[in-house]
């Protein structure tokens, strides 16, 4: 194991290196082969996934997903964008107008204000955000996940979508991180990057939190039935252990 750290924040936490081992990479691409091939038949279908939705209205999502069930985010999402069709209806829209209208899906604040800054941004330089993380960095209210977000669906750069979600299901197939938060775990960061370089990086991210959601879930996760219990070591330990039930850090 090989592993440099150098941590300033979160949006520096990409800086921090862990050099995967060969048995890491091998079972991050069985892991990404197995849940594309699970999601081509039994993914979930949402309006932001569909072929017509853009940069904004994908990076404008993921804004409204964070700690959010994808279900509530999806019965909100016709109203929200027939309001707001664009980055300039959001910087149109004052933060009060905004608290209010994202009240029902909860966190309204810091939507309203993360909204707002970005679509501030975005305004300015006619929707196209930079390409660097470290410009990202200076949108207030932007971390990790939604500068991760922008390089993905506007650069179309290999971004991991890296949420608690995707960290259960590399920490429960693979074994746990060692640090709390995953913006700074350098192993999670190494190997949820690999991850979605295995394909096409939204298929394997949208893959990912389908079966974190609906498989490998928090509480009472699918084993018996998952494509992925031959290798996965958590399964293999709560066999050993005489049970298949339970979370990661929570048994
Ligand atoms: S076997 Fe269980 S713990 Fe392992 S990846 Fe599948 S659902 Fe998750």
């Amino acid at each position: 194991m090989r592993c440099r750290l150098k941590l300033g924040g979160p949006d520096q936490a990409v800086q921090a290196r862990y050099s995967l081992s060969q048995t890491e990479k091998s079972s991050l691409s069985r892991l990404a082969k197995a849940i594309t091939v699970w999601s081509r038949v039994l993914g979930r279908h949402f309006p932001w996934r569909e072929q017509d939705a853009g940069a904004y209205h994908k990076i404008v999502a993921e804004v409204l997903l964070q700690r959010t069930r994808a279900e509530t985010v999806g019965s909100f999402y016709d109203a929200f964008f027939a309001r707001y069709p664009d980055w300039r209806s959001l910087a149109n829209a004052s933060v009060d107008e905004l608290e209010g209208v994202l009240r029902p899906i909860g966190l309204w604040k810091r939507r309203a204000a993360s909204l707002r800054a970005l679509a501030e941004f975005a305004v300015e330089r006619d929707g196209v955000f930079p390409r660097s993380r470290r410009l990202h960095a200076q949108i207030p209210a932007v971390g990790q996940y939604v500068s991760n977000a922008i390089a993905l669906f506007q650069h179309g750069k290999r971004r991991p979508l890296l949420d608690v979600n995707m960290a259960r299901v590399i920490e429960r197939y693979i074994h746990p991180r060692k640090l709390v938060d995953i913006r700074y775990d350098p192993w999670l960061q190494e190997a949820s990057a690999w991850l979605v370089k295995r394909g096409d990086p939204v298929e394997i991210n949208w893959a990912i939190l389908d079966f974190g959601a609906l498989i490998c879930r928090a509480r009472s996760p699918l084993c018996p039935e998952c494509p992925l219990h031959r290798n996965c070591h958590y399964f293999a330990s709560k066999v050993k252990h005489g049970s298949h039930r339970g979370t990661v850090g929570g048994g």
